[in-house]
C-alpha cells in the first residue's frame, strides 16, 4: 500500500504514467482520464490514456483526446506502455474484468496502481485508493484528488476543467440526479471558473447526434417498447437486424433507456440489445429498487443501485424472459 506521502512524493519528479478506464468509456470515464491526463503534463509526466475499448463520437472533442490510445486497436503498443509504466491510475472502475484484455496486463505489472472510483464492492488490486461511492462522477474525486489531496488546485486549467467538468456532468445526469450535492455544483463553479465552457460542453455531448440516432431513438420508443403494468416495469429490447438497419454506433444506444423510466408510474427500466457478441442489459430504476443485485445476481454484472448493466450469453428473446421471469420476486418492491 501507499500512503498519501509517499504518493505525493512518487509524483514529484516525471513519471511514466498509464491512465486508464473502464470498456466502453463513457462521459466520466473520458472525462476523469483526460483530466488526470492534462494535470500529469504539466508535471512533466510521460503520461499515457488507454481506453479498453472505443467510445462514441459526441466525446472525442475533449483536450487530450488525439493523445488516447485504444487497445483493441493498438494491442502491441498498450502492452508496452502498461509494461514500462510506473504507476497506472484506474478511474471509474474498481475491478480488473471491467478493462477486459487489458485487466490481466494491469494486474501483472509492476508499477503502483491508483483508484479512484465512485462504484460498490472495490476489488483489491490497488495501491492506493481515493474512493468514494457517495461522489457522483469519477471527475468529482479526480478534482478533490488533484485540489485537495495533492494540493495542486493551481494547476486544474482550462483543459483539466473542462475535462472533469464533462465527467461531472454526464455522470450526475446534467446535476439531476440525487448525488448532485451542494459539494458538487461548488466543484462545478470552481470548474467553470477555471475555463470549462459550461454552456458549450453541454451542447457537444448532447447536441451532437446523428439523424441515425435519433430516427433509432423513435423506432425504439414506437416499435420495442413493451410496459408491464403488473411490475411498473418497461423494456425496450432491440434486435440485431434493428443496429444494422439504424447502423447503430458507439453510444448511440446511450441514454434511451431513461425514456422508459420517465413514465410515471415505471420503477425500473431495462435496455436490452443484441450486440455482436453477448446481449448487454443496461437498467435504470427509481429510487430504492437494487437495479445493480438484478444485474450481479442474474446477468454477470453490476453497478449503481439505479443504474447498473450486465450482459448474457442467451438470446434476445431468452434474455428478455429470463428477465421477465426475475420479476414477480421483485414485485413487492415493485408495486409500493
Ligand atoms: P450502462 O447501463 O450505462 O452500460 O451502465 C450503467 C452503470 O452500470 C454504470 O455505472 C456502469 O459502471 C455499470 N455497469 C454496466 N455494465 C456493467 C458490468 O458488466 N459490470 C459492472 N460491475 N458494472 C456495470
Ligand atoms: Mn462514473
Amino acid at each position: 500500500m501507499l500512503d498519501l506521502a509517499s504518493l505525493t512524493d512518487f509524483l514529484s519528479q516525471p513519471r511514466k504514467v498509464v491512465i486508464t478506464t473502464h470498456h466502453k468509456p463513457d462521459g466520466d470515464a473520458m472525462g476523469s482520464s483526460l483530466g488526470m491526463y492534462n494535470y500529469l503534463i504539466q508535471q512533466g509526466h510521460h503520461a499515457k490514456v488507454i481506453t479498453p475499448t472505443d467510445y462514441p463520437d459526441f466525446l472525442t472533442w475533449m483536450p487530450g483526446n488525439e493523445e488516447v490510445t485504444i487497445f483493441t486497436e493498438n494491442q502491441e503498443l498498450s502492452a508496452q506502455l502498461v509494461a514500462e509504466a510506473e504507476i497506472i491510475f484506474c478511474l471509474d472502475f474498481n475491478s480488473l474484468n471491467r478493462i477486459n484484455e487489458l485487466g490481466e496486463l494491469v494486474r501483472a505489472s509492476n508499477a503502483y496502481k491508483v483508484m479512484i472510483d465512485h462504484h460498490l464492492e472495490p476489488e483489491d488490486f490497488d495501491d492506493y485508493r481515493h474512493w468514494d461511492i457517495k461522489a457522483c462522477a469519477a471527475a468529482q474525486l479526480v478534482y478533490t484528488f488533484i485540489a485537495d489531496q495533492l494540493n495542486n488546485k493551481a494547476l486544474i486549467n482550462k483543459d483539466v476543467a473542462t475535462c472533469l467538468y464533462t465527467g461531472i456532468m454526464t455522470d450526475s445526469g446534467s446535476f439531476r440526479l440525487p448525488n448532485t450535492t451542494s459539494e458538487v455544483h461548488r466543484i462545478a463553479a470552481e470548474l467553470i471558473d477555471a475555463g470549462a465552457n459550461n454552456s458549450r460542453i453541454h451542447e457537444l455531448v448532447y447536441n451532437s447526434a446523428s439523424e441515425n440516432r435519433l430516427r433509432f431513438l423513435g423506432y425504439c420508443l414506437a416499435n420495442c417498447l413493451e410496459i408491464l403494468p403488473e411490475y411498473n416495469t418497461a423494456i425496450i429490447a432491440v434486435s440485431k437486424q434493428d443496429i444494422q438497419r439504424f447502423d447503430v454506433n458507439t453510444g448511440d444506444t446511450e441514454g434511451i433507456v431513461n425514456y422508459a423510466l420517465s413514465i410515471a408510474s415505471i420503477r425500473l427500466a431495462a435496455f436490452i440489445v443484441d450486440r455482436s457478441e453477448k446481449v448487454k442489459l443496461s437498467l435504470r430504476s427509481k429510487d430504492e429498487f437494487p437495479a445493480n443485485e438484478i444485474c450481479k445476481k442474474y446477468f454477470a454484472g453490476g453497478g449503481h443501485r439505479n443504474a447498473a448493466g450486465g450482459q448474457s450469453d442467451e438470446s434476445l428473446e431468452a434474455t428478455v424472459e429470463k428477465f421477465k421471469s426475475i420479476l414477480p420476486s421483485y414485485k413487492k418492491l415493485l408495486i409500493q
